[in-house]
């Protein structure tokens, strides 16, 4: 028997990027463990730590150490892998330990205020004697109801449920309690956010024979034993080719083995269809899946949390964070549609979920597919250097084509519809095919990444534009409900009759630019006969919103759906035969070397929503830059080549995954300080750079101003990300600046405006 611990080293929820030690007390003696959430006291205040070492000796005298208060709860919270991965993320994305342990434990466990719901159950203890029974009906006919419940029932029975049976109250309860008949109990119960579904049961189908080698090389990855000689699965497989069902039986093979399961989908993606597949096709066994993501209440989150943390979970699917689900003896881990840049946090501690989950996978000891059907460069790239086992899925099932994609070109669609004025919706190639659709109740989705009805107001006669007040962007108008809205920093405005421009004040004042509004405004009254119906943020608030469109959508009920991104992921319509996009080219031109990339991955997605049924499936894409390269090669479905010249731009130029680069932006509502502080920062980070890394001068970030606030940018590049990130922090620990400028560092950064 090994003596119980004397020190615990601690990382305490506010304190400065460091573990401290402390020691254990004799009355907490072998209750402390790695993982553990303890009381203790910090500068003189009490608050709360995570146990995330128990070491033989401390460098710290043992007179200036000082005694942990308590243990909260009988388990530990957190696992060693966990543990290490917060180090690891604290070090690489260059932010303080406890930072990145937020994120690892979720604010509502942290906190450890919120405890189980409890209901109140009742049972008979003692059966009433005739006569009692006989005074009781007199008197009292309620309390004899519930008299007669109960006996019936082989179970303790929900108070409340046998309340509203026999049109009683609590106090009804009561006062047979006081009797002596009757007994309740508190017991715990769990928030399910799904209490009110049921999920048919799903069977595995009979895989094609691409999907059968696919899952082989998922299962080979599966056996071996040794961590380090695992790699991980690249699964590549164009759109509807059946992806999920490799997860599926996938998932399957782990199960088999008594491990867990552990499948991240963007939060966009994590739609109800979603989540019934893989209820459904585990429901049978009794095997729970827990879900999680962004819209659960605290109480729901704390209850799948310890559904997962207790083993009575064995799959969990979620979105970005539930990479750090507490699931133990993890055997698999998939990361569906990983080219999604929703993956990454945009808020620190700026970690890529999919990265991690491969980290994870190598500390666990276990399998990671990834799956797309527009893998990122980067992880392709890892593919095609042998880092990543590719298995691809060539075909739809069924042999369903993929869709035919037909580029239109507005320049001369422009200079066609010219009388018309305003700016271009519709096409006439699209108009017929939409016509077509109508004719053949087909169904029709309209794609633009863009909500609101104009994106900008404009003065023709002195070019005003209304801006936002503070973010250098335009404010876009919405007409339903005629306000102009900041689409950053959600500032509103009223809608200007004439130019506000005091020396111009011209009543002709008019909107500018696309957005979802206007182009449900034009087809509507194109085609006055259709049902038509928005998907947006703005026409989505309503909470059941999103799956009340989607279910009349699959159920015929609507013959044309427009909507933004919330469209262009993972729906599966087999009735959709046409997908229109509006404008192709509105992230082509955003200064981001991954422009291309984002352009053919949407393109790829969007048009992948088409032809998913019997019938054969129609992409029209409108662009005003027709012949550029992302455009032509999703148009061909044409991965490979478009992979190699985009490889190729970023070997030449010297971007990702050549490098790695970090982000700093400098923000300061104070123009000229927020320069001078960059400027210093740049002269400090310049001094002894890593080997081989390279940093760019300090320049205004391309989005100037955000929320008041003034933006600069510094960029680091170099093969270490490590040696970046540490380099980073040390001058940032040692630099004095001025109290209103913060710095954010971004490594590996995928926002760059
Ligand atoms: P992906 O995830 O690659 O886009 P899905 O997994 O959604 O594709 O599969 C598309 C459709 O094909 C789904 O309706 C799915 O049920 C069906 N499907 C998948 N695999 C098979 C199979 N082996 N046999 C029959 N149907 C399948
Ligand atoms: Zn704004």
């Amino acid at each position: 028997m090994q003596p119980p611990a004397r020190y615990a080293r601690v990382i305490v929820d506010r304190s400065a990027d460091r573990e401290f030690d402390y020691l254990i007390p004799d009355n907490l003696a072998g209750r402390v463990q790695v993982g553990s959430r303890v009381r203790l006291p910090f500068r003189n205040r009490a608050s709360i730590g995570t146990v995330v070492d128990l070491p033989d000796e401390s460098p710290v005298p043992e007179a200036s150490l000082r005694p942990l208060n308590a243990v909260i709860g009988d388990k530990p919270v957190i696992s060693p892998v966990l543990i290490d991965l917060a180090r690891w993320m604290a070090d690489y994305y260059c932010c303080p330990v406890e930072t990145a342990m937020r994120s690892v434990l979720p604010q509502v466990i942290r906190d450890a205020e919120l405890t189980h719901k409890t209901q109140l159950f009742a049972r008979l203890v003692r059966p009433p004697t005739a006569e009692e029974l006989a005074a009781i009906t007199r008197k009292a006919p309620r309390q004899a109801e519930i008299l007669a419940a109960l006996a019936d029932s082989p179970v303790p029975l929900p108070v409340a449920h046998v309340c509203k049976e026999c049109g009683a109250t609590h106090a009804t309860i009561q006062s047979l309690v006081k009797a002596g008949f009757v007994a309740t109990t508190a017991t715990a119960v769990d928030r399910d956010p799904y209490e009110n579904e049921t999920f048919l049961g799903d069977s595995a189908q009979k895989l094609t024979d691409e999907q059968t080698v696919c899952l082989a090389t998922v299962r080979a990855a599966m056996d071996i034993p040794a961590a380090g000689d695992r790699k991980p699965v690249l699964l590549y497989g164009v759109t509807g080719s059946g992806k999920t069902e490799v997860y599926l039986q996938s998932i399957a093979l782990a199960l088999e083995r008594g491990q867990t399961a552990l499948v991240l989908v963007p939060e966009i993606s994590l739609t109800p269809q979603t989540v019934e597949r893989f209820k459904s096709r585990f429901s049978q066994n009794q095997l729970d899946v827990a879900v999680l993501h962004s819209h659960l209440s605290d109480g729901e989150r704390h209850d799948e949390w310890h559904k997962i943390h207790g083993g009575k979970a064995r799959i969990v699917i979620g979105a970005r964070s539930a990479v750090f689900a507490p699931l133990a003896n993890l055997g698999l881990i998939v990361v569906d549609e990983e080219h999604e840049t929703s993956y990454k946090q945009e808020e620190a501690p700026r970690y890529q979920a999919r990265d991690l989950a491969v980290l994870r996978a190598r500390l666990e000891n276990c399998t990671v597919v990834l799956g797309s059907a527009t893998p990122s460069i980067e992880s392709f790239h890892n593919a095609q250097t042998g880092k990543y086992d590719l298995a691809q899925l060539t075909q739809r099932v069924d042999d369903r084509q993929l869709p035919r994609i037909r580029v239109v070109d507005l320049r001369q669609e422009s200079q066609r519809q010219k009388s018309k004025g305003g700016p271009l919706v519709l096409s006439e190639k699209l108009r017929t095919a939409i016509t077509a659709r109508l004719e053949k109740k087909e169904q029709t989705i309209l794609f633009l990444n863009r909500r609101g009805f104009a994106t900008s107001l404009v003065c023709p006669a002195c070019g005003h534009v209304c801006r936002c007040v503070d973010c250098s962007v335009s404010l876009t108008f919405h007409r339903a409900a005629n306000r102009l809205v900041c689409h950053l920093c959600g500032h509103q405005a009223s809608v200007p009759r004439v130019c506000p421009n005091p020396m111009c004040q011209d009543p002709q004042i008019r909107q500018a630019g696309l957005g979802t509004e206007r182009v449900e405004d034009v087809i509507t009254k194109v085609f006055p006969q259709a049902v038509i119906k928005r998907m947006d943020a703005d026409a989505m608030t309503k909470k059941d919103a999103f799956r009340e469109t989607l279910n009349a959508f699959r159920t015929g009920k609507i013959d044309i759906l427009i909507g933004t991104q919330m469209i262009a992921k993972g729906l599966h319509f087999p009735n959709v035969t046409l997908v229109g996009i509006i404008n192709a080219d509105l992230a082509l031109h955003l200064p981001d070397f991954r422009a291309g990339e984002r352009t053919f991955q949407l393109l790829t997605q969007v048009a992948g929503r088409a032809g998913r049924g019997e019938m054969e499936g129609e992409v029209f894409v409108q662009s005003f830059t027709p012949h550029s390269p992302s455009i032509q090669f999703a148009r061909h479905h044409d991965f490979d080549n478009y992979y190699q010249q985009e490889i190729d731009f970023r070997n030449r130029f010297d971007y990702p995954p050549f490098v790695h680069m970090v982000l700093l932006t400098v923000k300061c509502s104070h123009q000229e300080r927020g320069k001078f502080s960059t400027e210093t920062l740049h002269r400090r980070l310049k001094e002894n750079l890593p080997e081989g890394a390279t940093l760019g001068d300090p320049v205004p970030a391309p989005l100037e101003r955000l929320k008041t606030q003034y933006r600069y940018h510094l960029l680091l590049r170099g093969r270490s990300a490590f040696k970046l990130s540490r380099h980073v922090k040390a001058v940032l620990a040692k630099l004095q600046l001025p109290v209103d400028v913060a710095v954010a560092v971004d490594v590996d950064p995928y926002q760059l405006l």
